[in-house]
């Protein structure tokens, strides 16, 4: 299991394009996919050449989130943000079209993640033209998450992003590795994961994502009780919810907004 990891496969024209000194850009998310890559990379690629990007999700997205970030990024490697233009939050915009997103209609993926990162990825290049316009952007997705996911091409060229000049591939680094693989990356390291997985969820993701089971929600009920209410009071008010399966965040919990004490073991949701 280790030899795998220490033999992370790199694609050859991926290992041409690190070795002439092209940009590798790390999407992070703050989860532990994010931070076993981070520390995989950080190993093949001198820190000159790497970026971490960041999508900032404000109130959604866990407290510490960036903090973890800055924390765990090998020193002398940038991070950007990347957030959306508008400047409206992920729940105004649900608000506004009156539904959540859903697995087959991801705007939240592509409008507040996606999207915003290759803006700044493209300004990044553009101001640093020693990287000629050639971009290797890495996420952290694995095969073992879902179906969807296993069919996905680990290396691929980005032919939206390949034009006026530039040069961009899609890598996933650590699409092999197993959930036991990227915890023990990381704790080899000498580092912790952010500090939401020890609280009992699975997944960083949105503190409230439209793909989490029942029992990461159920836990988010108890991590982030406003936030838990907000969503709830949400869901009521556009009669629609959060939950593909349509079944309302309390009964699908079976945590009641009214009565959840906050359980946020960092007091980080309290301030
Ligand atoms: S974590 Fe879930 S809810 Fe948040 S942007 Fe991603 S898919 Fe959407």
């Amino acid at each position: 299991m280790s030899c795998r990891i220490a033999d992370l496969p790199v694609p050859p024209r991926c290992r041409e394009l690190i070795r002439t000194g092209a940009l590798v850009a790390i999407n992070h998310s703050g989860g532990k996919d994010s931070q076993a890559m981070t520390v995989l990379l950080s190993r093949i690629v001198p820190r000159d050449r790497l970026v971490a990007v960041h999508a900032p999700l404000g109130e959604v997205e866990w407290p510490g989130t960036v903090e973890h970030i800055e924390a765990t990024l090998p020193s002398g490697v940038p991070l950007i943000f990347a957030p959306v233009a508008s400047g409206k939050t992920l729940l105004e915009r649900v608000e506004e079209r009156g539904m959540w997103p859903s697995s087959k209609a991801r705007w939240c993926t592509s409008d507040f993640k996606a999207g915003p990162i290759q803006r700044e990825l493209r300004r990044y290049l553009k101001a640093h033209p020693r990287f000629g316009g050639r971009l290797v952007n890495a996420m952290g997705m694995r095969a073992e998450e879902s179906p969807a996911r296993a069919r996905k091409a680990p290396w691929r060229r980005n032919e939206r992003m390949s034009v006026a000049g530039r040069e961009v591939f899609d890598w996933l680094p650590v699409f092999d590795l197993s959930t036991e693989d990227i915890f023990r990356v990381i704790r080899d390291a000498g580092q912790s994961p952010h500090w939401a997985y020890a609280a009992g969820m699975s997944r960083l993701s949105c503190s409230f994502c439209i793909l989490a089971s029942r029992a990461d929600l159920r836990r988010a009920a108890q991590l982030r009780p406003d936030l838990y209410r907000a969503y709830e009071e949400l869901e009521r008010r556009i009669g629609h919810t959060l939950s593909p399966s349509r079944i309302p965040l309390p009964e699908l919990t079976g945590v009641s907004p009214a009565a959840v004490r906050c359980d946020d073991p960092t007091g980080l949701d309290r301030a």
